[in-house]
């Protein structure tokens, strides 16, 4: 690092709270180091009462951009100049690119998403899938897999305080995008497996399998996948969840959230780069298996 470190060397941030265990900093440095490009991405821990003073600081300092994680995701956009389409409509940014001091608000999450799926020559465009989740997450894949071209989304989620969130992205879905989105109650489990059966692919967008609910999954049980669907689970700590174990058993094709992970990232990079990431590296040095 000391070698690499210069006069010259752009600053990229990622400003969240709590931060310092994020893998993001590892991932983004391992890369600039392989390329050879000289940029240093580093952790600061902010949240939204010193995360307006931390974008003019941005701005003064001329850095080149930075990731924004929570709490800052969904109030960010106050203090920037444009917005991205996909974060326009998701009501939220994880990335912020300075050119020349415009600063524009993307959101990579779903488009790590949709590479990861074609990464693993999953293509749905065109096709159903049917998702639960109306979080963070999960608002970036719909949003992003309406605007790429999958022709309908149903989608399902409990009725806590994310239901409101799942109402505006099916209305944003539907008005502006040319994919059909439905919503409905994950307490329906009937419907459910109604949709998952006319689906090309499942997933999973929510913390179902991981801590607090590691081992634990909403589908009753094997009868609601075949082995011709696909089954996604976004979850990446565990690599394997209960679900995906389950959809492994039956003989589906599967892909956890590692792929999303990178993915999201490699969007990221490149904005600020102007360079591809080198993917398959990265995959080998973090150990990624999907
Ligand atoms: P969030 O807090 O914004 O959303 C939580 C979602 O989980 C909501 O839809 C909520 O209704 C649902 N939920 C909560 N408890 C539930 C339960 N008991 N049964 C069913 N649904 C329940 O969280 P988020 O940021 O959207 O993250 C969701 C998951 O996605 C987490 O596991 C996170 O680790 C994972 N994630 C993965 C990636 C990746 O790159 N692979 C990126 C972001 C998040």
């Amino acid at each position: 690092m000391a070698e690499r470190i210069t006069g010259h060397t752009e600053l990229i941030g990622l400003i969240a709270y709590p931060i310092r265990h994020s893998s993001s900093p590892r991932m983004h440095n391992e890369a600039f180091a392989k390329l050879g490009l000289d940029y240093a991405y580093l952790a600061f821990e902010v949240d939204n009462s010193t995360l307006e003073d931390t974008i003019k600081g941005f701005r003064a300092m001329k850095v080149r951009g930075s990731n924004v994680s929570m709490p800052n995701k969904t109030v960010v956009h106050k203090y920037l100049d444009k917005l991205s389409p996909a974060a326009e409509l998701c009501g939220a940014v994880n990335t912020i690119v300075n050119d020349d001091g415009v600063l524009t608000g993307h959101i990579t999450d779903g488009m790590g998403y949709m590479a990861a799926l074609k990464d693993a020559g999953i293509d749905v465009i065109g096709k159903k899938m049917t998702i639960v989740g109306a979080g963070g997450a999960a608002t970036a894949i719909e949003i992003q897999a309406a605007l790429d071209g999958v022709s309908e989304l149903s989608i399902f989620n409990i009725k806590d305080s994310f239901w409101e969130r799942a109402e505006q992205t099916v209305r944003n879905i539907n008005e502006k995008t040319n994919c059909k989105a439905t919503l409905y109650d994950l307490s329906d489990l009937d419907t459910l497996k109604k949709e998952i059966e006319s689906s090309y692919l499942f997933t999973n967008a929510t913390g179902m399998g991981m801590k607090p609910l590691e081992g634990k999954t909403y589908i009753p049980d094997k009868s609601y996948f075949r082995p011709e669907l696909i089954v996604v689970d976004i979850v990446y700590s565990p690599a394997e969840t209960a679900m995906l174990k389950m959809a492994k058993e039956v003989g589906c094709k599967t892909m956890n959230g590692l792929g999303m992970m990178l993915f999201q990232g490699a969007a990221a990079f490149e904005m600020w780069t102007g360079k591809p990431m080198p993917i398959e590296y990265m995959k080998d040095i973090l150990e990624i298996k999907y």
